[in-house]
């Protein structure tokens, strides 16, 4: 089997390997083992159109990367595309504002039910203007946040375990210091223990930090949980934070919040909304946004910015392109009045439901877990040489699985899909990968 991926992969494992000493690129070395040593590469890619991709060796995958979930209508739509185009011909600089920009503001808030918006590069900016918000609108200086959450790479929230006794974030990775872990407490998703301490601690905690559907765990959806979360934050001064970069403009246009009916104080959301190019967002109430600019005033008058500003900033905030397509995806999104998402939805859930049928009868160790029209195969063990028998056969799936299906996945590209799932399972069987 490697062998064989090694012949149809050869193109891009000699590209990674001529470049490995200019290009240091930490997926290259993704679960590194000796014994897997020739299986470690990522794909390399210069064409994708609609559900599919091609890598430089012109092998054509089924793509449920989606450009890790950002490529909600398919790659390379043509709406989206004309709109990068149409854009570029007027500016793609930055300096002064992009006239977009206030009018996206204000629809991303309509969308959202929130009062104010702020544009950043990317889910992980967006997280860390949202912490430093909380901070600087409750004057307090601790979070709370949970296992198995995937919030970016902001330091501060770079850690897998915490201390027992005062759960404190502790032991992460070279280069995050205990230190900076200090102000983060780290509790299980969903447990009881942590609306205790929140309760206990409100006095120190500025904003508690949830992916509401966790990535990682998606079939993990803990409603009661949040919406006793939302009530203790709300008595205690602390900010709710929603972490929508995966949820948001994908489960629903108003994603989570809107799903489960709990509005948060402050929402983060990247990925799909940016119809492909980087963004984040940062959006919420005016208490906690306010600390951006100071808060609402006009000309002609006596009024003036009365909340006390942090600091943000960004040479690349509110690019014109982002601002651009951005703008389309919600027009796009909200000409369907969410119709499209219900549509992609049920299409994941069938699919799930009909590979689950599939994996209960002849590989019961197997199954597929999903939270719209996001999903991951739960893979044991030997199991886990499934993605390299999916990408020989023709299926691409990052290093970190989480999988999404975009609108061009369509009815016959997840019959295909099913087949080259079932072929791969039964090859993992015949190899003597697995037993059963
Ligand atoms: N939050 C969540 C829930 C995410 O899934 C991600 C990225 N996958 C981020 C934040 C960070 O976003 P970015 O990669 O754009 O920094």
């Amino acid at each position: 089997m490697s062998h064989k991926l090694s012949q149809k992969n050869s193109l891009t494992k000699e590209h990674t390997q001529n470049y490995r000493q200019y290009f240091a690129l930490n997926r290259n070395a993704a679960g590194f083992t000796i014994k897997k040593k020739e299986l470690i590469y990522t794909l390399i890619s210069d064409k994708s159109d609609g559900a599919f991709i091609w890598d430089i060796d012109n092998n054509k995958y089924i793509d449920l990367t989606m450009g890790f979930g950002s490529i909600l209508f398919g790659h390379n739509y043509r709406p989206i595309r004309k709109e990068i185009e149409n854009q570029l011909t007027k500016s793609w600089s930055v300096g002064p504002i992009s006239s977009l920009a206030g009018i996206l503001a204000e629809k991303i808030t309509i969308a959202t039910k929130t009062e104010r918006v702020a544009f950043f590069n990317s889910g992980t900016e967006a997280i860390m203007v949202a912490l430093r918000i909380a901070k600087a609108a409750t004057k307090k200086n601790r979070i709370v946040f949970f296992k198995g959450a995937y919030h970016g790479t902001f330091d501060s929230l770079l850690t897998l375990k915490s201390d027992q006794e005062t759960k404190i974030a502790k032991e992460s990775i070279p280069g995050i210091t205990q230190n900076i872990l200090n102000e983060s407490y780290f509790f299980e998703y969903g447990s009881d223990e942590s609306l205790e301490f929140i309760k206990n601690n409100k006095d120190e905690i500025a904003a508690v930090l949830v992916e509401p559907v966790q990535s990682r765990n998606p079939s993990f959806q803990p409603i009661d949980f949040l919406k006793e979360l939302r009530k203790i934050t709300a008595q205690s001064d602390i900010a709710l934070i929603f972490d929508e970069v995966i949820t948001g403009f994908r489960i629903d246009i108003g994603g989570c919040q809107k799903k489960f009916d709990i509005q948060a104080d402050i929402v983060t959301y990247g990925k799909v909304i940016g119809g492909g190019l980087p963004i984040g967002i940062v959006a919420g109430k005016s208490k906690f946004l306010d600390a951006i600019d100071g808060g609402f005033w006009q000309y002609g008058d006596e009024s003036i910015p009365k909340a006390k500003a942090t600091f943000v900033a960004g040479t690349f905030c509110h690019h014109p392109l982002a601002m651009a397509t951005s703008l389309k995806t919600l027009e796009i999104l909200n000409s369907t009045k969410g119709e499209l998402l219900i549509e992609i939805n049920m299409r994941t859930t069938n699919f799930c439901a009909r590979m689950n049928a599939f994996f209960k009868e002849k590989f019961p160790k197997l199954s597929i877990v999903h939270f719209g029209s996001l999903f991951r195969f739960v893979t044991p063990g030997k199991y886990k040489e499934l993605y390299h028998h999916l990408l020989l056969n023709g299926v691409y799936i990052w290093e970190g699985r989480n999988c999404f299906f975009s609108a061009a996945h369509s009815d016959d590209i997840i019959v295909l899909l099913e087949d080259k799932i079932k072929l791969s399972c039964n090859q993992l069987l015949e190899n003597g990968i697995i037993k059963t």
